[in-house]
Order: structure tokens, then C-alpha cells, then sequence
């Protein structure tokens, strides 16, 4: 690969892809609204657009080039046979303007894969709009507050969270417009039941919980859990991003909670991390379904169209244009038929599987601050290495020598120095065991060259990033008048 330096503004005036052959039928004239006559498109070639974005996407790392075990984001390869299925010009070449009777296997599929989350998960009705995890817990808060409000109950102002939960969860509720209320867990890393018992009461209206949790852990009081907050007419939603722990073996609908939302770019298996988008389905209970987003697809008995789109009858309105982002679906679908239900199982088992055993691996060499059994990822702590002045973050770095993504740092929020790893089921034997011989090299190399780890990464095309600027100032549109070359990389 030709690195330095690396070229990003490549148009040339009058360079073009393709050449269209002359016009053989009448000219129709072009709308006027879509003459853009302002637009600076980049004028390149095929050529040129081919190896300017595969040259970018070498800079990446990929779940299609190594291990990814980024905790908490599930990044578990995607099966190929989900994009053949998800081509199929019945899929992919339809519009959702059409009327139903042309697309009744759209709809077979988005109602059956309905049908398919609420059986997995335990609950009685499901809607597909969300588009990402954190759009799917708007979506079930929303529901919340439109069901306290049709009891009249006005006094339900605050939303419980565990000082484990992702940060989404607190964005969630402040935006639907309800009080966070944090509560503490306990030295096993569950949630804290004397202290949920005190904070809990007729001011609740949900319980955010995440089963299993950020530390990868199963809360041991679940049942007593549920009961607190029904107890105090509350709700109990589940973040259900970590589901890949429990397919097949837990249905948190049967455990007591209300609200689910899925995380189909994790748990079930659909692009994420730049492959996007999301897609963030929301399951609820029966006395909940009338509030769902819609339109959701129904299934006519015997008539006419088969399948058509419904709307619940105090539905909280769209949250998505048309009905989500159907090409995911697809995907979802599609892999949740190639497993089946032995195979959903045996997902979580091995996810688990391979978490323990990267678990047993690692314990020597960093320090584990909740010491149990572990679901399907873990949270060590870099303590013990930044007393030799090197953090998590130089060890995620570090990583990067080795070709693996670094697992997720600094989260959850109440591990010092966390590092959150979540192999996935998708690894073989041979994948883990390399990842821990890196990671123990590096808990090596902490010890005897300190300094090797603090200014890692050495192999990669850049180093390190200035990441609050990144974060500050994303800017991430192509605007041909603040085009600049990229940074030549460094050394
Ligand atoms: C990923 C994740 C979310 C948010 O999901 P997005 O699809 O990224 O919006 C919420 N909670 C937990 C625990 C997660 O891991």
C-alpha cells in the first residue's frame, strides 16, 4: 500500500466513471427541483473512486479482519448468506409507498420476524421502527409515560438507573422527559436491593435495568427485582443489548419485565460499527402493545390481503420514517432461520463459553474487581499496570500491534481503568488463545518495558488520535471547500 502521502482530494474537471452512451429515445425533461446546477460533485474515475475507498477502509480495523471483542457492542461476524439473502430484488428492489398486495413477502417476513423476537424474548408484541439500541429505549420510555398517562397517573416523574447501565439509558429517560435517579450496586456487582428498596415509590415510573449487566454479569436478584418496582406500580425495562448471553436459555418477558428493547446489530448478528445502520426492535407486553410505534404488520385471518399495516389504537405516533430499516430485517431474519432454536441456544453457550475462558486465561495478569462467573464478557481493571504508568488506554493501543480491535475502555464507569472484553461466539479456539497471548505479553511488557507500552501503537498507519478533538469537532461530510490532504502518517 502506497502511504505517504495520502491523497484525499482527488477531482480532476472533466474526469468521469462512466460513459453513457448517446440518447437512442426521445429526451424527457429533468424536473427542475432536481437540477442542482450548485452541486460540486467530485469529478473521478472508477479507478479512482475503487482504490480511494478500499485504500481508506485498510486504515480500519473490521470484524471481517480480526477479532473485534469491543465489550458490550457484540461485534460478532456477520454471515455472508445474510447480504445474498437481504440482495434478493425482492428485498431489495422494492419501495415502502407500494401498496401491500405487491409486497406481501415484505411483510410475511417483518411479521414473522415480530413474531420470532417476542417468542425469544418472552413478550407479546413487537414493533421494528427503532433504528439503534438507544432508539429502541426512547421508544419503550416513550411507551411508558403514554401508559402512565392513559391510567391518569401523573406522580410517575423518575426513571431508576444502575450506576452499571450504559450511558445511553440516562439520555433515554431525561429526554422523554422524566427525573434519573441512580442507584448504587452492590460489592457483587448487582444492583444494590436495600438501596433500589429506599429509592423506589410512587414517584417511579421504570426501572432501567440491563440483565445481564455491563460487568457481564447475571443480577442473582432479578425476581426480587421486578417485584419491587410492580410492587410500587412501577415498569421494568430491560436494556436488551447484552441478549446474547441468554438466547434460548432466559426470556426476560417470563423474568417480569414490561419493555425490551434488541439490539439486531449485535445480538442478532446484522452490520455495526460503520457497516450500519442499526436496527433496534422494542418488545412490550400485552396491556403495552396498544401503544406501540406504528404502523406494525398484521396478519389478516383468511382475508384479503394476507398481510397488511395496522395501527395500535393509542399508538405513540412514527419514530421512524416508513417502517425502519428493513434491509436489517432481512438480515435478522435471515439469521435467526439459519440457526433455529437449537442454534439461537448454542450462540449464547459458546459466547459465554468463550468469555470464561478468556476470563480464566487473563485473571493472573490484571486485576478482576467482581469475581464471578461471567455471562458473555468480562471487566478486568488495569490497576496493577498503572502503578507502572501505563493505562487501559495505552493497553488498547498496545493491541493494535497485534492486529485485534481493543476491547471497550473506561466503561462501565465504576471500574477504575476497565477494560470490557466480549469475545463472541464467533471465535475459534485459536482466535482466543492468540488475543490472550497478546494480552499477556503486554502485561509482560508493562513490567519490563513500560515505556514500549505507553507509546504504542508502533505498526499502524497512525498513531495515536486526538480523540477529544474527534469527539468535539466529528466531522464527517466531504465538502469539497475544506477539502485538505490527510496528515501524512507519523515517523
Ligand atoms: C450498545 C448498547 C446500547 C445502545 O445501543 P445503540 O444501538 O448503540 O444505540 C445500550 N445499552 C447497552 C448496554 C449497549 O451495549
Amino acid at each position: 500500500m502506497r502511504v505517504e502521502p495520502l491523497i484525499f482530494e482527488l477531482s480532476k474537471p472533466g474526469r468521469h466513471g462512466v460513459s453513457v452512451p448517446d440518447l437512442d429515445v426521445p429526451e424527457a425533461p429533468v424536473p427542475d427541483e432536481l437540477i442542482r446546477e450548485e452541486l460540486p460533485l467530485p469529478e473521478v474515475s472508477e479507478i479512482d473512486v475503487i482504490r480511494h475507498f478500499t485504500r481508506l477502509s485498510q486504515l480500519n480495523h473490521a470484524v471481517d479482519i480480526d477479532m473485534y471483542p469491543l465489550g458490550s457492542c457484540t461485534m460478532k461476524y456477520n454471515p455472508k448468506i445474510n447480504e445474498v439473502v437481504a440482495r434478493l430484488p425482492g428485498f431489495a428492489q422494492i419501495h415502502p409507498l407500494q401498496d401491500p398486495r405487491t409486497v406481501q413477502g415484505a411483510l410475511e417476513l417483518m411479521y414473522r420476524l415480530q413474531c420470532y423476537l417476542a417468542e425469544i424474548a418472552g413478550f407479546d408484541a413487537v414493533t421494528l421502527q427503532p433504528a439503534a439500541g438507544a432508539h429502541g429505549e426512547l421508544t419503550g420510555i416513550l411507551i411508558a409515560r403514554a401508559y402512565f398517562d392513559s391510567i391518569g397517573d401523573h406522580r410517575r416523574t423518575t426513571v431508576l438507573i444502575p450506576d452499571s447501565a450504559h450511558g445511553t439509558n440516562p439520555a433515554t429517560a431525561a429526554m422523554a422527559g422524566f427525573k434519573v435517579v441512580e442507584v448504587k450496586s452492590d460489592k457483587r456487582g448487582n444492583v444494590d436491593i436495600d438501596e433500589l428498596r429506599r429509592l423506589a415509590g410512587p414517584d417511579t415510573a421504570a426501572l432501567m435495568i440491563t440483565n445481564p449487566n455491563t460487568l457481564g454479569l447475571w443480577d442473582e436478584h432479578i425476581d426480587e427485582i421486578v417485584e419491587i418496582i410492580h410492587g410500587v406500580g412501577g415498569l421494568v425495562y430491560n436494556d436488551g443489548a447484552n441478549f446474547n448471553a441468554i438466547l434460548g436459555i432466559a426470556r426476560p418477558g417470563d423474568l417480569g419485565v414490561d419493555i425490551m428493547h434488541f439490539n439486531l446489530h449485535k445480538t442478532f448478528s446484522t452490520p455495526h460499527g460503520g457497516g450500519g445502520p442499526g436496527s433496534g426492535p422494542v418488545g412490550v407486553k400485552a396491556h403495552l402493545a396498544r401503544f406501540l410505534p406504528g404502523p406494525v404488520v398484521a396478519r389478516n385471518e383468511g382475508g384479503d390481503p394476507e398481510y397488511t399495516w395496522a395501527w395500535p389504537e393509542a399508538s405513540i405516533g412514527k419514530i421512524h420514517s416508513f417502517h425502519g430499516n428493513f434491509g436489517m430485517h432481512v438480515r435478522a431474519y435471515t439469521y435467526i432461520r439459519m440457526h433455529g432454536s437449537e442454534g439461537l441456544r448454542q450462540v449464547s453457550e459458546d459466547a459465554v463459553l468463550a468469555a470464561n475462558y478468556l476470563l480464566a486465561r487473563l485473571r493472573q495478569a490484571y486485576d478482576l474487581p467482581y469475581d464471578r462467573t461471567c455471562m458473555h464478557e468480562f471487566v478486568l481493571s488495569a490497576t496493577r499496570q498503572k502503578q507502572r504508568g501505563v493505562r487501559a488506554m495505552d493497553i488498547a493501543k498496545r493491541l493494535l500491534d497485534f492486529g485485534f480491535h481493543p476491547p471497550t475502555v473506561y466503561f462501565p464507569l465504576i471500574v477504575p481503568e476497565a477494560l470490557m472484553i466480549e469475545p463472541t461466539e464467533t471465535e475459534s479456539i485459536e482466535t482466543l488463545d492468540a488475543f490472550a497471548t497478546a494480552m499477556l505479553q503486554i502485561a509482560d511488557e508493562v513490567e519490563r518495558e513500560p515505556e514500549h507500552v505507553q507509546h504504542a501503537p508502533h505498526r499502524t498507519f497512525y498513531k495515536r488520535l486526538d480523540e477529544v478533538r474527534a469527539n468535539r469537532e466529528l466531522n464527517l461530510r466531504w465538502d469539497p471547500q475544506q477539502s485538505a490532504p490527510l496528515p501524512a502518517a507519523a515517523d
